[in-house]
């Protein structure tokens, strides 16, 4: 039997709320332990029987059904995302577009991973298959859920595992019915499992379990940790998405009309809830003054309301996240940091929302409080520097290393800076905030460690098993 994620053996529930009006409009079953260790069974249970049997070219096939079920169920998905989240209707619909890709790559690359032959002693040969690890736990937020969740059940089900997913209690709702679009897709029973609840209980019993074999996280570095230190009592792998404050580096010779707009959407984005958001962006000295008029004015213009208004930016998505972003906006305003320019809320906003204005603040140091830790909302510092040391430097002066942008026409400078800046993932001339599915994806230092997305995710999804054949 399938552990279902409509109810906790307990019975006991919690509301789920639409950010944009702070009213509860479901609810979600408050797992325990003991729905883990259902749910859990049930994966270690669908991986030792029939699925182990099932060819990579079928599992792909179920991942591409999957994919037109999310294309025919996209305006529902969409829909259900943004009064989950509060994000505005159109970066609903862009997730659900995105999830359909995902699940579209990963059935196509299902069967496309190969071995190798390895040159070995005379009279062997040697080869290496690449295995599931079991039983795959994934740990989600709530910032993209359609999205975060295709990027884990896509390279978990292509390499052959089955899966327990724990959504964040802040949106659940779209994980739900993506397990039910799975069974509809011809996955077998257990293969994907939900438990809803707390990360505190059913997180942490999930990570902690017996029968998990993996368990990737997309989360904060705190709860991270939390995470690693519970898999660690069974030693088991885990692949840490963990943030960042992104910096995005722009020099006096960039395409400014190309460039202002990127930047301002990059930290606008989801509210600023993207671990990749553009938090930081370093102006080269000579151009500050007017990239700086230009950004203000634009950050003036922006305005946050309901998702179903669909404007430059939504709610938080709960009142703490809106609580914490207006303190970190309020410690900097006190610290004397320059505030350039501040959003609106919009006018018929309902007041029970979770909304915070967009704010921009200049001549940020490098060391701020507000240049250093993840805001995840839409605060965006300018950071002002001399030449190109200087802007390495600063890019590379925080904790975090996930993404960055370069703009500089000087394609020596493109490769010079790409291959200095720590990390994950850099972009010239452009900027992805959570953009690409075919692009690996991960961090260096304390945004994370191992790789999502693209192909390279099916090697965090699976292990070297090497087979040596004595054949005389
Ligand atoms: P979080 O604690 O990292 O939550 C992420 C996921 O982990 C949720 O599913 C959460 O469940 C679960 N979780 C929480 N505690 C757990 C535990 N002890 N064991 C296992 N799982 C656990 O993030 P948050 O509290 O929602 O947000 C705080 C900050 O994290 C944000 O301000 C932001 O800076 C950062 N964040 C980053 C990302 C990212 O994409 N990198 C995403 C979200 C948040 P519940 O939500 O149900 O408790
Ligand atoms: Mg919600």
């Amino acid at each position: 039997m399938t552990a279902r994620p409509r109810t906790a053996l307990s019975g006991e529930r919690l509301d789920v709320f639409c950010p944009s009006d702070g009213k509860a409009f479901a609810s979600i079953a408050a797992s325990g332990a003991e729905d883990v260790d259902r749910a859990a069974a049930a994966a270690a249970r669908a991986f030792e029987g029939p699925w182990r049997k099932v060819s990579a070219l079928e599992r792909g096939r179920m991942l591409t059904r999957l994919s037109a079920l999310v294309k025919k169920h996209a305006e529902e998905l969409a829909a259900l995302e943004s009064r989950d989240t509060g994000k505005p209707a159109r970066q609903g619909r862009a997730d659900a577009a995105v999830t359909e890709r995902y699940y579209e790559f990963y059935g196509g690359a299902a069967d496309k991973l190969m071995g190798d032959q390895i040159p070995f002693l005379d009279g062997f040969t040697a080869l290496t298959l690449r295995e599931p690890h079991g039983v795959v736990a994934g740990i989600i937020p709530w910032n993209y859920p359609l999205q975060i969740g295709a990027r884990v059940l896509g390279a978990a089900l292509a390499m052959g595992n089955t899966l327990v997913l724990k959504p964040a209690e802040d949106a659940s709702l779209t994980t739900i019915r993506i397990a039910e679009l799975a069974l509809e897709a011809g996955i077998p029973e257990g293969v994907v499992n939900v438990v809803t609840g707390l990360g505190a209980t059913a997180g942490a019993a999930l990570s902690r379990h017996g029968q998990v074999d993996y368990v990737t996280f997309t989360g904060s570095p705190m709860t991270g940790t939390a995470i690693q230190q519970a898999a660690a009592v069974n030693n088991r792998g885990v692949t840490m998405e963990l943030g960042g404050k992104s910096p995005q580096i722009v020099f006096a010779d960039a395409d400014l009309v190309k460039a202002l707009p990127v930047i301002v959407n990059a930290i606008i984005q989801n509210g600023g809830q993207t671990c990749s958001a553009g938090s930081r962006v370093l102006i080269e000295k000579k151009i500050y003054q007017p990239v700086a008029e230009a950004l203000a004015h634009r950050f003036a213009q922006l305005t946050a309301g309901p998702h179903v208004a669909d404007l430059d930016l939504g709610p938080m998505v709960n009142r703490r996240q809106a609580e914490r972003v207006a303190a970190m906006i309020a410690a900097a305003k006190e610290a004397g940091i320059p505030i350039l320019a501040e959003g609106k809320i919009a006018p018929d906003a309902p007041s029970g929302g979770y909304y915070v204005a967009p704010a921009l603040f200049g001549s940020v140091d490098p060391m701020a409080a507000i240049a250093q830790e993840e805001v995840f909302g839409p605060v965006l510092s300018l950071l002002p520097f001399d030449d190109e040391d200087d802007a390495i430097r600063i890019a590379n002066s925080t904790e975090f290393g996930l993404v960055a942008g370069v703009w500089t026409a000087d394609g020596g400078r493109q490769h010079r800076v790409a291959k200095a800046v720590r990390a994950g993932q850099v972009w010239v001339n452009s900027y992805g905030a959570g953009g690409g599915v075919e692009l690996p994806f991960g961090g260096f230092k304390k945004s994370g460690h191992g790789r999502e997305k693209g192909l390279e995710a099916l090697y965090d999804m699976s292990a070297t098993k090497t087979i040596v054949f004595n054949h005389g």
